[in-house]
């Protein structure tokens, strides 16, 4: 349970409570982030943490499992009806095991797939040098067109060329729709797995807002702590189960379904012990996604994503693609003489979250870049609506356009505690301090 009252270490609860008062005092728009519900936070913090439970419910290695076999089992089967699938593994500690996990499937090291580049909105695990991905195997990418759609035509020339065993598609920097069905057209021209990494938007395909992969793509991963505003998690699901074509066998050598094949790479493949207290408290979210009301809140961060952008254009800036279709927005800052750090680092004086992000043909460093991104997951979840946009636009403009006075952030920030009174978070676990 999370009760700061009861605390005895108090070096890392007072820790943790200041972590809480930045969190309730800041406008956060990192668009990777959320805040999940008090019950959420209470299901992690739970007994199931000292439990061994290798394997998978009724296929266990250790005793005692026959809680949480009932755990993992509520979670996976909330889980298949959030996404309407048939088959769910529920035990990736993040969006990037998960990954790691359908590599391992249906991969083998030195094989070649094609990604979304990471420079143009891609995510480290679609093939970043810097990663197993990149490193493990052969990385192809395809990019988006000078007014920042992905490049469909790019795409399918490079996989007729390159032939790779697996296209990915998903982003952590995009903003616009995916046209899956193209996608999976070309995947069945040269034979390849079609994966949907759908990290970011789950939330909002789970509401039936943007387009579902699950029937084109054959295997579907996400994190769990974005748009689903669960815990902190990964999980990889397929609609429909396969024998698959590819011949692609097990490390014994048996042919497998596609569901046994990336069971066996989550555990023993990746992962030992699941985390099974994060997993209840993805069945509690799980739960949540499914209650009438979640729906209304992915409409609402929508609609207040399309506002916010708006309101940014109205301003001057400029937005890649000009706009977006989901929760999140790329800006471009070069017209307005500033780069995505020093952006970055300006607001968070005035607690103001967000991140800097390359924008597609950046010519800085990724330590630099000269854009910003923005979403609008958590401010949604704290209440906001359209016309708060507007009011948090008008103070990141404040910052961006004084971004060297120092007392245009002192007062800034002085307007964003005052502001952030009105949406309070977690007001059960006490008092601000
Ligand atoms: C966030 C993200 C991940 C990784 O999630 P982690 O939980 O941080 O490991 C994977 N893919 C995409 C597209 C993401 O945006």
């Amino acid at each position: 349970m999370v009760e700061i009252e009861t605390r005895k270490d108090t070096q890392v609860f007072d820790l943790l409570h200041k972590e809480l008062e930045r969190q309730r005092q800041g406008i956060e728009l990192i668009a990777s982030e959320n805040f999940t519900s008090l019950q959420v936070l209470q299901a992690m913090g739970t007994c199931p943490t000292n439990k061994y439970a290798e394997g998978y419910p009724g296929k266990r290695y250790y005793g005692g499992c026959e809680v949480v076999d009932e755990i993992e089992t509520l979670a996976i089967e909330r889980l298949k009806k959030v996404f309407n699938c048939t088959w769910a593994n529920v035990q990736p500690h993040s969006g990037a095991s998960a990954n790691g996990a359908v590599f391992l499937a249906v991969m083998k090291p030195g094989e070649k797939f094609l990604g979304l580049d990471l420079s143009m909105g891609g995510h480290l695990t679609h093939g970043s040098p810097a990663n197993f991905s990149g490193k493990t195997y052969q990385a192809v990418h395809y990019g988006v067109t000078k007014n920042g759609y992905v490049d469909y035509e790019q795409l399918e020339s490079k996989a007729r060329a390159e032939k790779p065993k697996m296209i990915i598609c998903g982003a952590s920097a995009y903003s616009r729709e995916w046209d899956y069905e193209r996608i999976r057209a070309i995947g069945d021209e040269i034979g390849a797995i079609v994966f949907a990494d759908i990290a970011h938007p789950a939330g909002l395909i789970a509401s039936g807002l943007l387009n579902d992969p699950f029937d084109h793509c054959h295997i579907v991963s996400s994190t769990t702590h974005k748009t689903l505003r669960g815990p902190r998690g990964g999980i990889i699901m397929l609609r429909h189960d396969f024998e698959n074509p590819w011949g692609i066998k097990d490390p014994k050598g048996n042919l497998r379904t596609m569901s046994q094949l990336l069971d066996l790479a989550v555990f023993p493949g990746l992962q030992g012990g699941p985390l099974e207290h994060v997993i209840a408290a993805k069945a509690v979210s799980f739960g949540e996604i499914l209650a009438e009301d979640f729906r209304a809140y992915s409409k609402q961060i929508i609609s207040n994503a399309q506002a916010m952008a708006r309101s940014f254009v109205n301003r001057g800036y400029n937005l890649i693609s000009d706009g977006t279709d989901n929760h999140l927005m790329l800006i471009d800052l070069r017209n307005k003489n500033l780069t995505g750090k020093k952006a970055q680092e300006t607001l968070d004086k005035a607690h103001i979250t967000l991140n800097k992000n390359a924008v597609p043909f950046d010519d800085k460093s990724p330590f630099v870049t000269s854009g910003i991104r923005i979403g609008v997951p958590a401010v949604t979840t704290r209440g906001m609506k359209e016309d708060h946009m507007e009011t948090v636009v008008e103070m990141i403009d404040k910052i961006l356009m004084n971004a060297d006075d120092e007392n245009t952030i002192i007062s800034v920030r002085a307007d964003v505690k005052e502001f952030m009174k009105q949406f309070p978070l977690y007001p059960e676990l006490g008092p601000l301090i």
